[in-house]
């Protein structure tokens, strides 16, 4: 592990690199932002860096005896609670307690890496409290969430919060041709498919190439919807019943979609997520004059996925309706909402 592991936090990084090079480092810290963005990391590597026998540059030397165990998982003085099941339990807080009174072993610093902190209990945020308020020398605690104002605001005032911002659409598509090889056209797609999560966009990919054929599959549907008048190609795409696949097609359809109607409203290739497509972008253009209005009918099953809709009958209605605007046939008139 090392801090150039860490991708697109450049102010995160800085913040904490400074406060271990000015040797003025918090009690506690606090990890705020989206998931996927390198919390967790960052913790793990701020914490190998504070008891790195050879730091002081505010780098990890990636050699000592502190960092081989650091990059095994089991630094003795570095340790981290998880939630159990959903939550993070006040047993777990007591044991933490206990535990810091105990001078480190090998390192510096004793240090806690509360990893979900928004999961903690009333009872075990209360008890955290007692132990933040008057922390031994040693100890430092690092908190990660996603969700900072769930914590207490007594536990807040007490943490140095670092933001970690969302990741930006060309860091997680670098990251992905550099770092992961993938193919660079499916990296731009998973770049935006990600809404700025890295572990999103592993997710992502982990399922595309599980299901490679997922928007090849798709494609072809539209095709064959758009041409012929029979339902035979809706009825062939019905094994996809499963949350995460109906969610992937929902994401995959989102943004070829998107790409139709950006198409039909400038005809400007450099704006299309499907690059590799084009020609196919071209014919369903004229199969699928309403894009717009179709992506409303997606951005509506996408809402009631996340609702914990009954699956098979979303994407049955979802695909009914789909159907009904292949050659933009749909009069405007139809009910079915506000679109
Ligand atoms: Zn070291």
């Amino acid at each position: 592990m090392s801090w150039s592991e860490i991708i697109g936090q450049p102010v995160a990084v800085r913040q904490l690199q400074n406060a271990v090079k000015r040797d003025r480092i918090g009690h506690a810290y606090l990890f705020y932002g989206p998931a996927g963005v390198g919390k967790r990391t960052t913790a793990r590597i701020f914490a190998q860096t504070l008891n790195c026998l050879e730091s002081g540059t505010g780098d990890v030397c990636g050699q000592c005896r502190s960092c081989l165990q650091s990059k095994a998982g089991n630094h003795p003085d570095i340790l981290e609670i998880t939630p159990m099941g959903t939550s993070i339990r006040i047993q777990q807080i007591r044991d933490l307690s206990r535990e810091a009174l105990f001078r480190p072993l090998a390192g510096r610093h004793k240090i806690f890496l509360i990893l979900g902190a928004e999961n903690m209990t009333l009872e075990a945020a209360n008890n955290l409290l007692k132990i933040l308020e008057e922390p031994p020398a040693y100890v430092v605690f690092i908190l990660t969430t996603t969700a900072n104002l769930r914590l207490l605001p007594t536990i807040l005032s007490r943490c140095q919060q670092i933001r970690f911002a969302p990741l930006t659409v060309q860091a997680i598509e670098n990251y992905l041709v550099q770092q992961e090889a993938v193919d660079p056209v499916l990296a731009r797609q998973m770049a935006h498919l990600a809404g700025g999560s890295l572990s999103e966009a592993m997710e992502l990919r982990q399922e595309i190439q599980t299901e490679k054929s997922l928007r090849e599959a798709a494609l072809e549907m539209l095709t064959q919807m758009g041409e012929e008048d029979s339902l035979a190609a809706l009825l062939r795409f019905k094994p996809w019943e499963e949350r995460s696949q109906v969610k992937l097609l929902l994401q995959v359809l989102g943004l070829w979609f998107r790409d139709l109607m950006i198409w039909q409203k400038t005809a400007e290739e450099r704006l299309l997520v499907n690059q590799d497509r084009l020609d196919l972008i071209r014919r369903h253009a004229h199969l699928w004059k309403q894009a717009d209005q179709v992506l409303s009918l997606i951005q509506d099953a996408r809402q009631k996925l996340e609702k914990n809709a009954n699956i098979p009958l979303l994407l049955e209605v979802f695909l009914l309706e789909l159907f009904e605007y292949r050659g933009g046939l749909v009069s405007a008139s139809r009910s079915r909402g506000p679109l």
